[in-house]
């Protein structure tokens, strides 16, 4: 389905973003892969997925707080793949305090990586959508795009910004032939979540799978995580031709968690 466009896939060494890459290399699309981590084990996903899949298959050490970086990454994935035609905005992080205690230099990275970062790539890269006259920018938000919970004044500000700017860039690239569209999971266990649970077993001395239940049935009426793939599933639709009216829209992903 995918064949001969090329997607950029934000955050996607681990957890979710690795989840869309690898749907998105299934369908047939070229990859630029972009996260931290370790060098060599990088390197193994990035042959793994172009071998599994048949497609091109980069890698951007792009640091997402970096507006220089990311202009980079969009220009390497367009000289590397030979286009950028699906955007996937996905890397994220987290940090839990309450807003009287909340550490400024934790604000100021939650906002440049969960925020900033999409604008900054989506600046990059919808020129060369429009050029081809065909897009998919997806943004990946969160169920707290859309409602709030305590201790996460950061990443619920940038999530919510997130979302306007979904709809913002969707009326204007309405009639380029691109689409803007905000995923919002609910809980997925990802590395980023599996952190939440542990801090939470460690400070209310629980046992860890004691805590991870009780952190579904608290936001979720469906007692069970979305997967990455998921989630991959989702982005590919977005990304298909069935997709190409659905712009500015926030989906939701998350087992009945916002419509409480
Ligand atoms: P994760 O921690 O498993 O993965 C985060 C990815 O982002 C990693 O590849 C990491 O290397 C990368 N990253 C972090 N900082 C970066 C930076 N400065 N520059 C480049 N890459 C960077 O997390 P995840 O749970 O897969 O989260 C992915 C996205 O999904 C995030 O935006 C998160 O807010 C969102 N989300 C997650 C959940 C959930 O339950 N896990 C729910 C809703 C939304």
């Amino acid at each position: 389905m995918l064949n001969g466009k090329a997607a950029i896939v934000t955050g996607s060494t681990s957890g979710i973003g690795l989840g869309i890459a690898q749907a998105l290399a299934a369908q047939g699309a070229a990859i630029m892969l972009n996260g931290f981590g370790d060098k060599a084990e990088i390197e193994t996903l990035r042959q793994e997925i172009a071998t599994t899949h048949g497609v091109k298959v980069g890698y951007s050490g792009a640091d997402m707080s970096k507006s220089g970086d990311i202009r980079e990454m969009v220009q390497q994935a367009a000289k590397e793949l030979g286009s950028v035609d699906v955007l996937v905005n996905n890397a994220g992080i987290q940090f839990v305090a309450p807003v009287d205690e909340f550490p400024e230099d934790k604000w100021n990275a939650i906002i440049a990586i969960n925020l900033s970062a999409s604008f900054h790539a989506i600046k990059a890269a919808l020129p060369l959508m429009k050029q081809r006259k065909w897009g998919r920018i997806i943004n990946i938000a969160s169920a707290h795009g859309l409602v709030a919970s305590e201790d996460k004044v950061a990443y619920v500000s940038a999530k919510h910004g997130l979302v306007g700017m979904t709809k913002v860039v969707a009326i204007e690239a309405a009639n380029h032939g691109v689409t803007c569209n905000a995923i919002c999971p609910g809980w997925v266990l990802t590395p980023l979540v599996q952190k939440q649970i542990e801090a939470r077993a460690k400070e209310q001395g629980v046992p860890v799978e004691k805590a991870k239940n009780d952190l579904l049935r608290e936001k979720q009426p469906m007692l069970q995580f979305t997967s990455p793939e998921q989630i991959g599933a989702l982005a590919v639709y977005l990304a298909s031709d069935a997709a190409g009216t659905i712009t500015g829209t926030a989906v939701s992903i998350d087992g009945g968690w916002v419509a409480q």
